[in-house]
Order: structure tokens, then C-alpha cells, then sequence
């Protein structure tokens, strides 16, 4: 057993294997690829981690049952899923910084199509949900539901609502409460942490 290496044990016929095989991949995460049905000592091993279902992944003897990619991303921590972004990316969606206003294409964007998170490619928002703010970032009335954790930041002297994706952690932008009806809020997201997929 590699100590260092990431696996990944699965069984033919198991589609929450296959999702968290391609999950890994869309990471560009290297991982040992064990099919337990044609070996028959991972099954040991998984055995002797007190392991008995699929899918698990695992480092050394650290495991996670991965059946929800929540869980996955937290086993993986943020460093992981984030080193194959841009420089620019890194530092908003990793260290919570924020683009320089007007910086971003994505804030012109005006096409029918879908934004997904840059980290990991859930979708967080439509285009329907878009509105142009003049604030200089992409900003939206509403998001796709469940996308996004939230927390509070007192970087400023009153609490912000900062939010968080879901699925890989990372740092998208800010909610604030001034927004268009009916909704009356603003999704302030930076640019680099999104990506657009058009229709
Ligand atoms: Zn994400």
C-alpha cells in the first residue's frame, strides 16, 4: 500500500462510484484506481480498515465512505481541489480575496447558459438569476439551491454574508440585501470563481 497515494476502491455497477471517479477527475486529482471485485486482497484491506462498502476513499489509512461528494471534497481539504486553478482564482476561491471591479468578462456576459463553480463545476447559478448590478462584478438575484454554504465575515465593521460553495469549499463572493425584487438580493461573485457553460 502506497502511504502517500490517494484511492480510490470501487465495484463494477456502483454509480456512486462512477460519480466520485469522475468528481476526482473534473478535480484533476491522480488517484489509485481499485476495482475490489477483480482484487481480492483490497478487499482485505479495506477489511482491516473496518471498511465494508464501496465507494471509500482512502490515503495511508485515512478513509472517507464517498458516497456523497461533500464528504469527498472535505477528505480531499481545499488545497487539493484547488491547486490546478489560476493563480487568480487560487487567491479569491482559497485566501477569500477579491477581484479588482471590472476585471471580469463574466460580468458582460449576457448569453443563455449556466455558471458553475471554477473549483469544481457545480452549477451555482443560471443566467435567468443574472442582473447588472454597475458594481463591476457578476451579480445575481437568486442562486440554484443548496450551491452555496454561508458564513458571516467581519472584515468590515458590519457582519457580510460570505458564501462558500458547496461541494469544494471555495470562496465565491458576497450577499447582500440591496438586490432587485423579488428577491432583494445581491449575489456579489467574483468572476475568476465562476465559469460559464452557454446553452
Ligand atoms: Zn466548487
Amino acid at each position: 500500500m502506497d502511504s502517500q497515494a490517494l484511492r480510490v476502491y470501487w465495484r463494477p455497477g456502483c454509480s456512486s462510484c462512477v460519480k466520485v471517479k469522475e468528481f476526482l477527475s473534473q478535480l484533476g486529482v491522480d488517484y489509485q484506481s481499485i476495482n475490489v471485485s477483480a482484487t481480492p486482497e483490497a478487499m482485505d484491506e479495506l477489511r482491516e480498515m473496518g471498511v465494508r462498502t464501496v465507494p471509500v476513499v482512502a490515503r495511508g489509512r485515512e478513509y472517507v465512505f464517498a458516497q456523497a461528494l461533500e464528504d469527498v471534497s472535505r477528505f480531499l481539504g481545499k488545497d487539493v481541489q484547488m491547486k490546478r486553478l489560476p493563480p487568480e482564482a487560487y487567491k479569491v476561491m482559497r485566501d477569500e480575496g477579491t477581484e479588482r471591479a471590472g476585471t471580469s468578462p463574466l460580468d458582460h456576459e449576457k448569453r443563455p447558459g449556466v455558471f458553475v463553480c471554477a473549483g469544481c463545476g457545480l452549477p451555482v447559478f443560471t443566467s435567468e438569476m443574472k442582473f447588472d448590478s454597475g458594481t463591476g462584478w457578476p451579480s445575481f438575484f437568486t442562486s440554484i439551491p443548496g450551491a452555496f454554504e454561508m458564513k458571516k465575515d467581519f472584515y468590515l465593521i458590519y457582519p457580510r454574508t460570505e458564501y462558500h460553495c458547496m461541494r469544494c469549499g471555495g470562496h465565491h463572493g458576497h450577499l447582500f440585501d440591496d438586490g432587485p425584487a423579488p428577491t432583494n438580493q445581491r449575489w456579489c461573485n467574483n468572476g475568476v470563481s465562476l465559469r460559464f457553460i452557454p446553452k
